[in-house]
């Protein structure tokens, strides 16, 4: 038996597991280098008002460049960075950079937010709150116009501390959206429980919106979002015609490729300027 299982044990070892390991050591190393070089930047990308058709605010998005020129992707770099526990120093960055551009942005563009993402780690360190309300109230800005999006799955394990979290965050001001909806795993009577503001429709719900019988689940969330009297925000719009069946079921805001890319921080500016 036991030489059966060392067998087995030795079945499960694979170099190729190894080189993986290795590998993303390896980008966890260089990002942690390269995060104190500043070369993690915050590009921005543009929601819109349905009924308006004018920009309401911005999705904040880390964007890493390597020495040598090249973008990694986020979907690469930011599992390794919860993985490490970096994200929480990357994470507390990204807050005080949204929060300068909101000050920034304050005398031409009063009405614009920014959202940006929060991780699990963030929240299981203790001074997630205090740290954001801080670095909110030392920019001076209306905290209303700073918005974290989570995801269901950042109840998965401790769902009590997110939710006393952000009931704090929401009482001083923050607003909080619910990234991704229906396509993690909580239940949905913690709905009731978390202090929201918008739910996100995730762009899988999006891209096929026109196909016979894919709206469903759509237009399911659209329709529990505005009976909880949130704002209901999709993502992923690529085509007008996904943009029109939106309108259709009600939804209030979008952001997409087909209206505007993530872009920097420059750029975004110049577009705030001329689509005003
Ligand atoms: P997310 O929060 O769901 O962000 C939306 C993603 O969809 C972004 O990908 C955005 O570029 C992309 N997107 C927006 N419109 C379209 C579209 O019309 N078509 C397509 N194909 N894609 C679209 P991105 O920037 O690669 O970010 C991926 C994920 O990485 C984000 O998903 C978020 O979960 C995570 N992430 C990005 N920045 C941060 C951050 O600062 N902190 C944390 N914790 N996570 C972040
Ligand atoms: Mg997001
Ligand atoms: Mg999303
Ligand atoms: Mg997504």
């Amino acid at each position: 038996l036991a030489k059966k299982n060392r067998l087995e044990h030795f079945a499960y070892y694979n170099p190729e597991m190894e080189e993986q390991m290795l590998g993303r050591l390896n980008v966890i190393r260089q990002l942690r280098t390269d995060f104190a070089n500043n070369c993690l930047e915050l590009w921005y990308q543009p929601q819109f008002s349905l009924a308006t058709k004018k920009v309401i605010g911005a999705e904040a998005l880390l964007r890493w460049r390597t020495a040598d020129g090249t973008f990694i992707p986020p979907g690469v770099f930011i599992p390794l960075a919860e993985y490490s526990g970096l994200i929480i120093e990357i994470g507390d960055w990204v807050v005080t950079e949204a929060c300068q551009q909101l000050k920034r942005l304050e005398d031409d563009f009063n009405h614009i937010s920014i959202s940006v993402n929060v991780s699990i780690p963030q929240f299981r360190r203790g001074d997630f709150v205090d740290t954001t309300i801080n670095t909110i109230r030392s920019q001076n800005i209306k905290p209303s116009r700073l918005e974290l999006e989570i995801t269901e799955n950042i109840l998965m394990d401790d769902p009590q501390i997110v939710i006393d979290a952000l009931a704090r965050l929401k009482e001083e001001g923050v607003s909080i959206a619910l990234d991704d909806f229906g396509t993690g795993f909580s239940s949905l009577s913690y709905l009731q429980k978390l202090p929201l503001n918008r739910l996100k429709v995730d762009r899988s719900f999006v891209t096929d919106i026109n196909k016979e019988g894919q709206s469903v689940i759509a237009e399911t969330i659209i329709n529990l979002g505005q009976k909880m009297n949130l704002k209901v925000i999709a993502e992923g719009i690529e085509e007008i015609e996904q943009q029109d069946h939106l309108i259709k079921l009600g939804c209030d805001e979008v952001q997409g490729f087909y209206y505007a890319k993530p872009m920097p921080e420059d750029e975004f500016v110049k577009f705030l300027h001329d689509n005003r």
